[in-house]
């Protein structure tokens, strides 16, 4: 057995109250392994503890207590090193909510060798780097543009591209499509796809969208800073009452097959995540139908 590249037992984290007040609890006992090239969708309302959670992969936080060992370190220990954190920090990438805010020079390729550059990683292999992270994320013919002349979905292509040139083992994605609009959206969760299928990076995707959450293989659900649920889409967006006891919401799809087993449609099978596999479940329902009756 392999071990996790993330492996959390009864992480805890508070925030310091400011001037004497209360700690702030963000997360409690949260306990979850996560593979190596393993796509995860995390879901929480508001103030969850989902970006505090993040924050902790990627050593901006310290574990108040519990486990947190990220690919083989133990981050939980609290005796790391300058040089260990600045080393680890780059084996977790995180992608966030607002585009505009991530892009730091005036060329996009600049922007892209930023991070690369800052390691110390020298020519050639920064031209490669750069190059080969605008090819991954479909912006090689943008490498001469000015950032602000992009749309949403393209800067945050290109904040992807900057993490993906410094080589990181697992990249989270906080809100990342957030302000986007539907094209911009579709073109970071392609992109997004595609690192996790074709590349097999890690990928975890923190989002208020249940349709993109569908898309991973693992959705992990965190509400007051507990977890609350880990397992397929299939397996989550079945519990629907519990997810509308704390705020959320399940997909269009997996809502309309709830809606018609209440009203007594005999709907057999598990595949209600997506549109794909709610109609085929439809289909089987109604052809056996039309078999019965005729
Ligand atoms: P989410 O990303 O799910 O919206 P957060 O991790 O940002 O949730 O926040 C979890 C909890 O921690 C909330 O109660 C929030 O108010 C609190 N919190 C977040 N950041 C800070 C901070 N810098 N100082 C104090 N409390 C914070
Ligand atoms: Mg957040």
């Amino acid at each position: 057995m392999t071990e996790a590249f993330i492996h959390a037992e009864n992480l805890t984290f508070s925030y310091k109250g400011s001037n004497g007040a209360d700690d702030i609890p963000a997360l409690t006992n949260i306990s979850l392994d996560i593979q190596k090239g393993e796509y995860v969708a995390v879901l929480g309302h508001n103030g969850s503890g989902k970006s505090t959670f993040a924050k902790l992969l990627n050593l901006i936080l310290e574990p108040t207590s519990g486990t947190l060992i990220v690919g083989g370190t133990d981050l939980s220990s609290g005796d790391l090193s300058e040089a260990e954190l600045i080393a680890l920090r780059r084996r977790v990438g995180m992608v966030f909510q607002n585009p505009d805010n991530q892009l730091v020079a005036t060329i996009v390729e600049d922007d892209v060798a930023f991070g690369p550059e800052n390691l110390g990683v020298p020519m050639p292999e920064l031209r490669e780097r750069v190059d080969g992270a605008l090819a991954t994320v479909g912006m090689s013919e943008y490498a001469d543009r000015e950032p602000h002349h992009l749309s949403g979905g393209q800067k945050q292509r290109v904040a992807i591209a900057g993490i993906l040139a410094m080589r990181p083992e697992c990249i989270i994605f906080d809100e990342s499509t957030a302000m986007l609009d539907p094209l911009g959206r579709r073109e970071v969760l392609d992109t997004i796809r595609a690192l996790n299928r074709e590349n097999g990076m890690t990928v975890i995707n923190i989002t208020h969208y249940m349709n993109e959450a569908a898309l991973a293989d693992r959705v992990v659900v965190i509400n007051d800073g507990t977890l609350l649920m880990d397992g397929t889409p299939d397996e989550v967006f079945a519990r629907r009452d519990e997810l509308r006891a704390v705020g959320l919401e399940v997909p269009q799809c997996a809502e309309l097959i709830h809606r018609l087993r209440e009203a007594g449609v005999p709907i057999e099978g598990t595949a209600i995540s997506t549109a794909k596999g709610c109609a085929e479940l439809l289909v089987a329902a109604f052809s056996k139908r039309g078999n019965e009756n005729g």
